[in-house]
């Protein structure tokens, strides 16, 4: 662990979530003077525990943020805080630094780190990265936005250790010195755009993962997202991209990309690493996600029989087009994360034909226009649940059959009734999850319980 000096220095960590809890740790351990306070109430805190909390001697406050976060050189913040907040605007008037729990890290993080950004996508390449890395011998840790925070692994790094990092943009809005040696934006849509305040600062907000990177870092986007390649040479580092189309000669040096069927990576010479039909994962999307793991794997020299192995068997994530079961030629697919209609699209896309549709949830923006073709295409039949359902029915009963159904269970079994050999049974809501369930998790693993429990019919 690098050795970032903050013997005696005050910091007040906003936010008892799970990086908050972990940054605090590492500051008190390394001996720092630690405030932690969180507005919410103790019951609503998954993370927090009295105890431990007592026993390190980190003072706290909860169910409110007093006076004294103030007294402290640093803020640490936590994601569910907007920028332009006033707790922000006091703490800049007052001269405290504001640092994201990843800049923390950061200060104590002494091995490579390959960062994760981009609206789309990040769990899965950053899991698909670390596994690339993982089967090819390093000693790798997976870590940021979803499961481990960077700052419960630093402690545990070795000199031989790989960072793979997934960055939300709102960790990145307060970095100063962070700097991955691969830096990645897999694609910037509208999202998040509330916390932000515009588009605009969105996307300023990912490209700070560029801030720091050097003339040796590297530095990579989707060369098919307008927004991202229009600006590529306002970035700095050695730069990469990858597409779905052959990357011209020019400022990009290591290329990833689609040629008849097969993914080529290009730094100089044409590398011919996987026909795309043979990545176990579905779907154009992940065809790209594939490719930006590839060029951050390369950066670390792993062999192109290596790369190819991990794809051929990496399964993905839980709840992203996961396959679940196959009954007589029929086959399961849960894909619960997706809540809304862009995510709808891409698990289409992901099968040619014969898809019976589970669908419907929380009362949300119907945005049929971007599924309308693909549903007329490739869709047999919809089984829709939740406070949409009758929306999608209406949208979709004159072209498509379409069923309603008042649980997840009836609608398993009707699309189970109903599929034939060759059929794919898949669960793409569409919708977010809460009319019926806690969270997209609990959504998904109640499709999968209902799944393996069906009898052979
Ligand atoms: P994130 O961590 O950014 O939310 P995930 O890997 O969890 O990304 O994927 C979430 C959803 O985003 C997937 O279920 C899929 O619908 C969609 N998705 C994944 N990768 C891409 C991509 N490269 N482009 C567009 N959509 C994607």
């Amino acid at each position: 662990m690098k050795n970032y000096d903050v013997q005696n220095i005050g910091f007040t960590v906003l936010g008892a979530g799970r990086s908050g809890l972990a940054a605090a740790k590492l500051l008190k351990n390394s001996g720092a003077n630690v405030f932690l306070s969180d507005a919410s109430p103790k019951e609503k805190l998954l993370y927090f525990k009295e105890d431990e909390f007592t026993k390190l001697g980190i003072p706290y406050e909860l169910g409110k943020n007093s006076e004294k976060i103030y007294d402290a050189e640093y803020f640490v913040t936590s994601p569910g805080i907007p920028p332009n907040s006033e707790i922000f605007l006091k703490a800049f008037d007052r001269g405290i630094k504001v640092l994201s729990e990843i800049e923390v890290a950061y200060r104590f993080c002494d091995v490579p780190i390959i960062a994760i950004t981009g609206t789309n996508g990040k769990t899965t390449t950053t899991e698909l990265t670390g596994q690339i890395l993982r089967d090819a011998g390093f000693d790798v840790q997976v870590c940021g936005n979803v499961g481990l925070a960077f700052s419960e692994i630093v402690p545990k790094l070795m000199k031989r250790s790989v960072v793979v990092l997934e960055v939300s943009s709102f960790q990145l809005e307060f970095i100063s010195e962070f700097r991955p040696e691969v830096a990645m934006i897999l694609n910037i849509t509208q999202d998040h755009i509330d916390w932000h305040g515009s588009f605009e600062k969105y996307a300023i907000a990912k490209y700070r993962i560029n801030l720091n990177q050097t003339s040796d870092d590297l530095f990579v986007i989707n060369y098919d997202d307008t927004l991202l390649k229009e600006n590529l040479d306002n970035f700095r580092g050695i730069k990469g991209a990858f597409s779905g189309k052959v990357i011209p000669d020019g400022p990009v040096s290591n290329k990833a990309y689609l040629k008849n069927g097969s993914i080529y990576y290009n730094s100089g010479k044409d590398e011919m690493i996987i026909d795309t039909k043979d990545i176990f994962i579905r779907g154009t999307h992940n065809v790209m996600n594939s490719m930006a793991a590839i060029i951050a794997a390369k950066r670390f020299n792993v062999s192109n029989e290596s790369i190819a192995k991990t794809l051929r068997t990496f399964r993905g994530v839980e709840h992203r087009i996961e396959p679940v079961r196959e009954i007589k030629g029929v086959k399961f697919y849960n894909d619960s994360k997706a809540t809304n209609y862009d995510s709808l699209y891409v698990a289409l896309e992901s099968f040619e034909k014969n898809i019976i549709l589970i669908m419907g949830g929380k009362k949300g923006e119907n945005n049929f226009e971007i599924v309308d073709e693909l549903m007329r295409k490739r869709v047999k039949m919809i089984c829709a649940i939740g406070q949409s359902k009758d929306a999608i029915s209406d949208r979709y009963a004159h072209d498509i059959k379409v069923k309603k159904f008042d649980t997840l269970e009836e609608a398993v079994e009707a699309a189970y009734k109903k599929s034939k050999k060759g059929d794919f049974v898949l669960f793409s809501p569409g919708y977010k999850s809460f009319d019926m369930f806690d969270n997209y998790e609990h959504r998904g693993k109640a499709f999968k319980e209902i799944v393996n429990n069906l009898d052979e019919k």
